[in-house]
């Protein structure tokens, strides 16, 4: 299941981290199930090795993703800075887990900049550029917490439990949209849940908390979101919904309350690429989606400084909302015949 290059990786690793060392896990900026399923997996994986392991994120992530185990051992750089700078300091060795470039983890990526520990990169974005001396990067993978699976199997499976199972379990079910999203070896990402369904994790809750645990706010934004929000352009198969910051007041907006926004308008017969704006104080954030070909990552790479995926990908901007959603409809033109192509 690993590459095999990957496979002498986790030895060389697993030879270097067999006396307990201190350790840091991070994620990307707003991380997702992906992104804390998997640090936390790993904190576990290698607590259970008698590490001194800490898990630090550059900021909050959303409520229905704070029941998951030993959530409350995790440290946030944005509402605990002097903790967390201690602990990028101190750390012999830090993972870098589902991002692919530090400026992906906001203000801390200056703290980590300086981080002189050796670095392990375990992610499954497309264009990584965080040196490290350990790299596991698989773009083909559905996820960061399938690689991980992959890499805990090799290093010492019997050291997978209950509570690994689930972060990882979460993660993958999260970041294949509840395993619909097509990616390049499905059989594996199946085959796996199946392994972890087999540690004995509750399927079900798992699906509940993450999915069933929204307010009542959150629907109603929802709502409002297609009603009022949705743009259309069948000519380019394209959706855009946004969201500015007096929506989300009215709304009583929180972190978390857009997830999965961004992928409503893809039920729409026809569509294949749709785009979710939501402004921030300081900028406006993005969020691409797409079918077929049509890839987001570049598109997100070309014009917004961002990336991610073929078909998911996100990016920001600094330029005020309206003109930015008005820059999108002025590009749409141009991918007209791409957006049309047979899939
Ligand atoms: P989402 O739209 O769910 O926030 O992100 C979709 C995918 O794009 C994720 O894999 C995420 O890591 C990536 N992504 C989101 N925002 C950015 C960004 O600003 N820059 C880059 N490079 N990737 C992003
Ligand atoms: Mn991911």
């Amino acid at each position: 299941m690993l590459k095999h290059e990957h496979t002498r990786l986790v030895y060389r690793l697993k030879k270097e981290l067999s006396a307990p060392r201190r350790i840091l896990v991070t994620t990307h900026y707003g991380p997702d199930g992906d992104a804390i399923g998997s640090s936390l997996a790993l904190y576990l994986f290698l607590k259970k090795q008698g590490h001194d392991v800490s898990v630090v994120t550059p900021n909050d992530y959303p409520e229905f993703l704070h029941w998951l185990p030993f959530n409350a051992d995790v440290v946030n750089f944005m509402r605990q800075k002097p903790l967390a700078e201690a602990l990028i300091g101190k750390a012999e060795y830090v993972f870098h887990l589902d991002y692919n470039h530090l400026k992906r983890s906001g203000d801390m990526s200056h703290s980590l900049y300086q981080c002189k520990a050796v670095r392990t990169l375990i992610d499954h974005h497309l264009d990584p550029a965080l040196p490290s001396r350990y790299i596991f990067s698989e773009i083909k993978i559905s996820s960061t917490c399938e690689l991980l699976f992959c890499i805990m199997k090799q290093w010492d499976a019997s050291l997978i439990d209950r509570d690994i199972a689930t972060c990882l379990y979460t993660g993958i079910m999260t970041d294949t949209g509840c395993f619909c999203y097509q990616s390049a070896n499905v059989a594996q990402t199946f085959s796996i849940a199946a392994e972890l369904i087999g540690y004995g994790i509750d399927r079900a809750e798992i699906y509940n908390m993450v999915y069933d645990n929204y307010s009542e706010n959150r629907m109603r934004l929802m709502g409002y979101c297609l009603n009022e929000k949705m743009e259309l352009f069948p000519q380019y198969r394209t959706a855009l919904i946004s969201l500015n910051l007096a929506d989300q007041k009215r709304y009583g907006f929180k972190i978390g309350d857009s997830e999965g926004f961004v992928n409503l308008p893809m039920s729409i017969k026809g569509i294949r690429f749709t785009a979710f704006f939501l402004e921030k104080e300081d900028k406006v954030k993005m969020s691409f989606r797409s079918k077929g070909n049509f890839s987001v990552n570049d598109f997100a790479k070309k014009y917004f400084n961002g990336g991610g995926h073929l078909n998911a990908a996100g990016g920001d901007s600094k330029t005020p909302m309206n003109e930015l959603m008005q820059q999108i409809r002025e590009l749409l033109p141009l991918y007209e015949k791409e957006l049309n192509e047979k899939i």
